[in-house]
């Protein structure tokens, strides 16, 4: 069974010349592709693998301007990222991004002094435009433990409180690709660009079909490389030889199972060797992260036994009495900082999270570094220098637009009861479960059950809105990045598996041989996230 919509997108691509093709589905290249479509260019976003398969759904998820990047002097980066913040909380995602207090603890002998930390804060809280209760730099050891009373006490001088926000940084890059999808782009995963070429004055891009194994062309004015991580190997593809121009590095979190670390909100932590990491709470659990460590690959989703155990003492350091051991953790992920590479010897933690834009051929751009949290940002700053002629106040003001999901109004209490009678679920459980979907939650909820289903499902829901709205096209799209029940599932994780096999198979029309190699993708890609918790782990963490 072919799907219509990819086959109207293929389609596309024979019959157009795009002025912009996206190489990278990732959040920086998913928003170049929305930013290009609401200037009225006509763009093609091209992914070799799933949207987010990459740095975007493997970040720490934090929408933030990043007090460590203020440390290290980047007040642009830091007011820029803040400004975004404050965007997509009131106006472009406030259903994928959540307002969350950060604290900040302050021990004898830390490697930032309990006033700068307070000097910090205030200047965050100054250049964030916070109101004055969202900040508190005067926290005494007394508040920080009534908060958080599984703080370690000795040594505890005080410390900050401000705000700050979470998100699902993978549904956060789908809704952007939607978006550009909806206004008017092109939009393909599993198709990967293996060339670049030239034809009569146009850039021409060879491209292949995962889901059929075809090659097919792209032809557009100009093209932007945006695969983070990979783009020393995707470049080589246009210049072998050429300078490297990303430093790799990587980054690992752990979900920890429900309430063994039970937080009123975010909390900085301190590694061994004096580096900020976070415990984020994220419903009744809680994870941990972030190393930052060289990395050889752009790809590095294993968790590797050592980042893992740097990670667990940083938290039983600073919360004694939890006593975290290996079996604690339910979930795990690793990414790779796609950092611009800019010369000079400077550890990975004191690289600049800043994007460097370069033109390294007539008509064809390459992007590197940025954050999450800048994309929308970041996009616009690039169409300015790739189409200059499309700079204007109306392009401007329209990408600051919501995303889907946050475009009508939200679920009334009377609409959520009706909802709860009819799938017969919590009010409660079903408002965390579909918050991220905003305005779209009736549509889901309209999934949940039809002819044939012999009882509701928000599972099968969620499953159905990824495959038809959200470009689902493996299970582990939906396992991973559609849904979070692979990192935050727990025990329950894989439950349906088999169930939710059978109805993608029905959706999708797999054979039987193909569902169960998704099957086994999906038990494969569970295996590989706690690989790290091999026989005797606990004996080295001690
Ligand atoms: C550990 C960690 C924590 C982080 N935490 C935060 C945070 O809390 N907040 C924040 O704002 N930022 C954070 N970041 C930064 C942020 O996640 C990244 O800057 C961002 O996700 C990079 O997105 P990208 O689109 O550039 O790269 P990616 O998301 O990696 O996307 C690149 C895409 O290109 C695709 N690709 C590769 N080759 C090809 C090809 N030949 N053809 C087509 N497609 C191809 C890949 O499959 C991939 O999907 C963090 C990063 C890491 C690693």
């Amino acid at each position: 069974m072919t799907d219509p919509t990819r086959e109207h997108a293929l389609r596309r691509t024979q019959m157009e010349v795009f002025d912009l093709a996206v190489v990278g589905g990732g959040i920086t290249g998913a928003g170049v592709a929305r930013e290009a479509s609401l200037r009225g260019l006509s763009a093609c976003l091209l992914e070799a693998r799933d949207f987010a398969s990459g740095t975007s759904s493997r970040s720490t998820r934090l929408i933030h301007g990043g007090l460590r990047y203020l440390r290290m002097g980047d007040v642009r980066l830091v007011r820029e990222s803040l400004q975004e913040r404050n965007l997509l909380q009131e106006v472009m995602a406030p259903h994928l991004v959540q307002a969350l207090p950060f604290y900040f603890p302050v021990y004898r002998g830390d490697p930032d002094p309990l006033w700068l930390v307070r000097l910090g804060v205030s200047l965050y809280g100054r250049l964030s435009g916070a109101r004055r209760e969202e900040v508190d730099t005067r926290l005494s050891p007394q508040a920080l433990l009534a908060a958080m009373p599984l703080l370690r006490r000795p040594g505890l001088v005080g410390g900050a409180r401000y705000l700050d926000a979470r998100t699902d940084d993978a549904r956060l890059t789908v809704a952007t690709v939607r978006d550009a999808a909806e206004r008017g782009a092109v939009v393909l995963n599993y198709a990967p660009v293996r060339g670049f070429g030239r034809e009569e004055g146009l850039q021409s891009l060879t491209c292949r079909d995962e889901q059929t194994g075809e090659a097919f062309r792209v032809l557009a004015r100009k093209v932007l490389v945006a695969v983070g991580p990979w783009t020393d190997e995707v470049m080589r593809l246009v210049k072998p030889g050429g300078p490297p121009l990303v430093r790799r590095s990587a980054g690992s979190h752990l979900v920890l199972r429900s309430g063994r670390l039970p937080l009123p909100g975010v909390c900085v932590m301190r590694g061994a060797d004096g580096r900020m990491l976070f415990a984020v709470p994220h419903g009744a659990q809680t994870y941990v992260g972030t190393t930052d460590i060289p990395s050889d690959e752009a790809d590095g989703p294993a968790v590797p036994a050592a980042e893992a155990g740097y990670i667990l003492a940083a938290a039983n350091r600073l919360f004694p009495d939890v006593h975290l051991a290996a079996h604690d953790v339910i979930g795990a992920w690793r990414g790779v900082r796609p950092l611009a590479r800019r010369g000079g010897g400077r550890r990975v933690g004191k690289v600049s999270r800043e994007d460097r834009l370069l033109e390294v051929a007539d008509g064809l751009h390459v992007v590197v570094g940025g954050k999450l949290t800048a994309f929308r940002a970041m996009a616009e700053r690039i169409l300015d220098r790739v189409y200059p002629d499309s700079v204007g106040e109306l392009a401007s003001r329209q990408s600051r637009a919501p995303l889907p999901g946050a475009r009508g109004k939200p679920f009334s209490d009377e609409m959520w009861r009706r909802a709860a009678r009819h799938s017969g679920l919590r009010v409660q459980e079903l408002k965390d479960r579909l918050r991220p979907y905003g305005d779209e939650a009736g549509a889901v909820l309209e999934l949940g059950s039809g002819p044939g289903d012999l009882r509701f499902s928000l599972d099968r829901a969620l499953l159905r809105f990824a495959v038809r709205r959200e470009f689902a096209l493996h299970l582990v799209d939906v396992y991973r990045r559609r849904t979070e029940r692979m990192l935050f599932g727990g025990d329950f994780a894989l439950l349906h598996l088999k169930s939710d096999a059978d109805e993608m198979a029905r959706l999708l029309g797999w054979s039987d041989a193909r569902r169960d190699a998704e099957v086994a993708a999906v038990r494969r890609m569970e295996v590989e996230m706690l690989a790290w918790r091999a026989p005797h782990f606990d004996e080295i963490l001690r």
